[in-house]
């Protein structure tokens, strides 16, 4: 029986840190919290890190995590495709990798470096926050940390949630999205957010949750805390993302509904996004080398528009109407369900509508955002 996993941090060993970084308080405060052994290596001599070659030591890579500098942008624009409909979704770019292990993570394939990094010149970050916020004219900036990694994964001992989550709450043009596999919530507890952060939990059939998503929480693990952050005060959202089709994904699905509204209330989920399994080639000669007994990829996919494999569209359809029927069901009317990255034909195929006649995907978020 393997590890019951609630903070992934824990599988930490290392900590390197770039030499310009080293007397930062925010990095004290991290080695302070992490007590694991700490190197100090010269800047962008990242090539010790981790021994190797990619991806193979990638598995030994999750271990050990890099605090260095982020000279570029922290803030940009979620990477959509024109083919598809996206979201008007940002991202706060605060490092990248991540300590859990699922097999389909397309980080595998975007990253190429096998450690974890995280960005801690986070005065720059909340400048720069300070800074677009200000500029920002549309009705609500939706935004979250969790593209280049999971935005809990660290989070106890880089406590940045805590410092996200009360800038968030004196904005009252932005919406923080906390999005995490982990059941680690602690740092959430006692905070002001004022309803400006929503916290996020991505799910998944069980058979999926616990064997192809390496040292996430179980299932209840995230629904036990994605509860707490009921009690706390906070807006939710959930990720059905990706779906996959394997023996008893219909039943498995509805159960993992079923648990989710027997202990969420509904009137507390924003939105919930629906995406089924897509990856780019390179990913499936990524994880099946290194998940030699990975299933997921049996089966008939399509290549679309943007590159990528799907399922065919049937079945894409089949998929969606299971789950976008049973939520709808469930969700109160005002609960945006969209899908990530699918056509106008498979918006209206499932739910009868195009997003354009309700103004778009994201003015249907920032509706669900602002209605109460
Ligand atoms: S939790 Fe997210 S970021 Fe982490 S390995 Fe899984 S898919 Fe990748």
């Amino acid at each position: 029986m393997g590890r019951n996993w609630v903070d992934p941090s824990v599988h930490l060993k290392r900590i390197f840190i770039e030499s310009s970084c080293e007397d930062l308080d925010y990095t004290k405060e991290i080695i302070d919290r992490a007590a694991l052994p700490v190197t100090v290596v010269e800047d962008r001599d990242r090539v010790s890190i981790v021994g190797g070659h990619y991806p193979a030591n990638l598995t030994e890579g999750k271990r050990s995590l890099l605090l260095c500098r982020n000279e570029g942008e922290f803030v940009k624009d979620c990477p959509g495709t024109r083919e598809y409909r996206c979201c008007g979704y940002r991202i706060i770019n605060t490092g990248s990798g991540c300590p859990m292990d699922c097999v389909y993570c397309i980080l595998q394939a975007y990253l190429n470096t096998p450690y974890l990094s995280f960005f801690v010149n986070i005065e720059d970050l909340f400048a720069e926050l300070v800074r677009k916020m200000a500029a920002y004219d549309g009705p609500v900036m939706r935004i979250g940390t969790g593209e280049f990694t999971d935005s809990m994964a660290l989070d106890r001992i880089t406590g940045l949630s805590r410092r996200l989550v009360e800038f968030f709450g004196g904005q009252d043009k932005g919406v923080l999205e906390l999005k995490t596999k982990s059941a680690y919530v602690d740092n959430l507890c006692d905070l002001d957010h004022n309803g400006r952060t929503i916290v996020a939990w991505s799910l998944n059939g069980q058979a999926i949750a616990r064997g192809q998503e390496i040292r996430a929480a179980p299932l209840d693990q995230r629904l036990t805390a994605a509860r707490k952050c009921v009690d706390w005060g906070y807006s939710l959202a959930f990720h059905f993302d990706p779906i996959i089709v394997y023996p008893g994904w219909e039943s498995e699905y509805q159960n993992v509904i079923d648990k989710l509204f027997a202990v969420v209330p509904s009137e507390r989920i924003k939105w919930i996004s629906l995406g089924a399994l897509r990856y780019i080639p390179s990913l499936k000669q990524i994880a099946t080398s290194r998940f030699p007994h990975a299933t997921i990829f049996d089966h008939e996919f399509i290549e679309s528009m943007d590159g990528k494999k799907r399922y065919f569209r049937t079945l894409r359809v089949e998929m969606y109407k299971l789950l976008y029927d049973l939520l709808r069901r469930r969700c109160e009317e005002r609960t945006c369900i969209y899908f990530c990255m699918e056509s106008d034909e498979i918006w209206r195929e499932v739910t009868g509508f195009e997003p354009a006649e309700r103004g778009g995907i994201s003015a249907m978020l920032d509706d669900a955002v602002t209605a109460s």
